[in-house]
């Protein structure tokens, strides 16, 4: 089969390798869509390492179809549609136990231990069936749609403990798909002003088309002194960083009302260290949240989220390449013209 290989770092390559095969207690997919997700870019360029191998396959948003099945199956049949969450606890460390799976101390992954998606068939090990990761995608959803419900999934882990609700004035730093998807999500839990503040024309014209009440470029206006305006001086109730951007940190703490909530959900580079203005936190009483990865009980939500049309991912696609392009669409990626790149094989 044809697959991306990760060679070394900076190191891409589409090549034929051998198709994976399994065995009773596995399953393999026909890989339909498999979207780039910022991850995939670090791991590229080396700035992520952790559980990647080399050469290996990478890529972990995907959906597509039930190839072949292990005789000792019996969830699945061939032709099913599915999508999967990649993240693979191990059930029985402290955090398992205590409802944060997914920062499982042990935890592996597709895309990383276990090839990627970036390939025309990718093998699902047999605890990713029984542990429940495996969702079946209805047949009105795109795969290019069902790909995109891994992310979603991140954005609503790392929403749960913000506690949007029905009212809340949320603002987002960042409006990249992920910015987009909280931005969907906040909405779908009754927020009922949500500020976006980019300074990417196009991507701030589509978090406007999707519904954002209102859209800033923080580069010509104050966010500090719109968020006041639109708060009657108090600040939002919740702030989501949505771009990992050490000169915003403050920023982000200061537009937020006294008790607020503050997630930053996109991670940092390494290493990076911005100066805090603790006093905010301190005097404000302020919350603030960190986010990692997702829970599978987060990709049935995502599932059902996007199914039901209470959110519409459809549009976030704005390229979509053959698996052989695969070095063309990361550039497309990185390039900051395309809202979501997907692969389909
Ligand atoms: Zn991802
Ligand atoms: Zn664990």
């Amino acid at each position: 089969m044809n697959a991306g290989v990760l060679k070394r770092v900076d190191e891409l390559v589409y090549m034929e390798i051998e198709p994976p095969e399994i065995d009773e207690s596995e399953l393999l997919i026909r890989v339909k869509a498999a979207s780039i997700c910022g991850t995939d870019l670090r791991i590229f360029h080396g700035k992520k390492t952790k559980g990647v191998r080399y050469p290996s396959v990478i890529g972990h948003e995907f959906a597509g179809e039930v190839a072949q099945v292990g005789d000792k199956v019996t969830e699945f049949v061939v032709g099913e549609r599915v999508c999967l969450d990649p993240v693979l606890p191990c059930g029985g460390c402290f955090y398992c136990l205590n409802g944060m799976e997914n920062v499982c101390q042990n935890r592996v992954a597709l895309g990383y231990e276990y090839d990627g998606c970036f390939a025309e068939y990718i093998k699902i090990p047999s605890k990713f069936i029984t542990q429940g990761n495996i969702q079946k995608l209805p047949t009105h959803v795109p795969f290019t749609v069902g790909a995109l419900a891994e992310p979603l999934s991140c954005v609503i882990n790392g929403q749960r403990r913000l506690n949007i609700s029905v009212g809340d004035t949320v603002v987002i730093i960042g409006a990249g798909p992920i910015g987009i998807m909280h931005m969907m999500v906040a909405k779908a839990s009754g927020a009922s002003k949500i500020i976006v503040s980019e300074p990417n024309w196009m991507r701030r014209e589509t978090v406007g088309n999707f519904g954002a009440d209102i859209t800033i470029d923080p580069i010509k206006q104050s966010l500090k002194v719109m968020v006041l305006e639109q708060t009657d001086g108090l600040g939002a109730d919740v702030v989501i960083l949505a771009i990992g951007n050490p000169k915003i940190v403050n920023e982000a703490l200061a537009i937020a009302r006294k008790g607020g909530r503050i997630s930053l959900f996109a991670g940092f580079s390494a290493g990076e260290m911005p100066p805090v203005d603790v006093n905010l936190i301190h005097y404000n009483e302020l919350v603030v949240i960190g986010a990692s990865a997702l829970q599978r009980r987060d990709m049935k939500t995502s599932v059902r989220l996007i199914a039901s049309g209470a959110v519409n991912l459809g549009k976030l696609v704005t390229d979509t390449f053959p698996l052989r392009k695969i070095t063309e669409a990361f550039a497309m990626a990185e390039s900051g013209e395309a809202i979501k790149v997907v692969l389909e094989p």
